[in-house]
């Protein structure tokens, strides 16, 4: 079958032929129905020295899938072929304190593990096939179309765990900041906010029609990013600023914005792996503002982004590619073509 791979650091992946694979003990074979391209993997394949990450190559790139099940391998139950379902990404050791409650994205023994999932140092879901390691990074997915779920994984599930840990400051009369706000992740946030808190929504973008997708998603006021941009929220929240801040894009400029703007025993998240800094200390802050970075979410949270999705309450934007056109998606992606989340669909 053909694979998107990463055979190089610091080079473009490659479309190869590869073994289907076969399930193991306690392994599940899904064909993937999408595959999500996440702007984290131009990161992973443009500028990370190697020896920065503990992966091996080559793997098949993908980390935000969904699909159906192909075949179970021996004692695997509880699953029927042809069941759509969506894929947890973070694969940690599922016995560690963290693993056990469901984060396996903060797994303990990452380190002896080495990959940290399908797409990410283990084959993940630019091909027709993906092995996924255990039935519980499987979540059914009742009547949603896997084409339109595979975005849930990381673009809907990483704004939703950081908007779940914000949620105590978001009553009514409070209002959430949303930087990066008309991306694959943020237009999901500003969805997230919506439906599960009073808020108000302000989304920041750098682009005239970022800013426009996040009003068109549901945010209530959407902003240019630039230097009048602290001034405006001052100006929408009545002066306050904002009770949380979700940073999507995490640079120097946007950091600074969220401090900016974050209000006393407000939340200033840092989603976004752009690698930018803050400084922090008793001066630097209005006081008792949690600061805080994430990575995606726990597994039953992803069960939660699925119910919300099959309700309705939440429906990612998504362009299609097929698999020999991965790389245009990444050009889009880094241009600013695109329209929604890409995904791959190498069926
Ligand atoms: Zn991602
Ligand atoms: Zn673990």
């Amino acid at each position: 079958m053909r694979a998107l791979q990463l055979t190089e650091w610091k080079h473009d992946p490659e479309l190869r032929d590869v073994d289907a694979p076969e399930p193991g003990p306690g392994q599940v074979l899904v064909r993937v129905g999408a595959a999500g391209a996440c702007h984290s993997d131009l990161h992973l394949f443009r500028d990370f020295e190697p020896g920065l990450l503990p992966y091996e190559l080559p793997f098949t790139l993908g980390h935000e899938n969904a699909g159906w099940v192909e075949a179970t391998g021996p004692g695997v139950g509880g699953l029927e072929p042809g069941q759509p379902v969506a894929v947890y990404g973070p694969w940690g050791c599922g016995a560690c304190h963290q693993c056990v409650q469901g984060y396996e994205n903060y797994c303990e023994r990452q380190a002896e593990i080495g990959a940290s999932g399908g797409g990410l140092g283990r084959d993940g879901g630019m091909a027709p096939l993906m092995i996924v390691p255990a039935a519980r990074y499987l979540v059914p997915l009742g009547d949603l179309d896997p084409v339109v779920a595979a975005p849930l994984t990381d673009a809907g599930l990483t704004p939703y765990h950081a908007i779940k840990r914000a949620l105590p400051r978001l009553g009514a009369g409070t209002a959430a900041v949303v930087i990066g706000a008309g991306g694959g992740l943020g237009h999901l946030a500003v969805q997230i906010l919506r439906t599960m808190s009073p808020c108000l929504v302000i989304g920041v973008d750098s682009r005239d029609a970022a800013v426009a997708v996040a009003r068109e998603n549901g945010a209530h006021h959407g902003l240019l990013a630039g230097d009048d941009a602290a001034d405006e929220i001052r100006g929408l929240t009545g002066g306050k600023g904002a009770d949380a801040v979700f940073d999507l894009v995490g640079i120097e400029t946007t950091m600074a914005l969220g401090a900016a703007v974050v209000r006393p025993r407000g939340h200033l998240t840092v989603v976004g792996i752009g690698g930018g800094t803050l400084s922090f200390g008793f001066f630097s802050m209005p006081y008792e503002v949690t600061l805080s970075t994430t990575y995606w979410g726990t597994i039953p949270e992803l069960h939660e982004v699925i119910a919300l999705a099959e309700r309705g309450l939440i429906t990612p934007a998504v362009q299609r590619y097929a698999l020999d056109d991965a790389l245009d998606a990444y050009e889009d992606m880094r241009n600013g073509r695109l329209e929604g989340r890409a995904v791959i669909t190498p069926g």
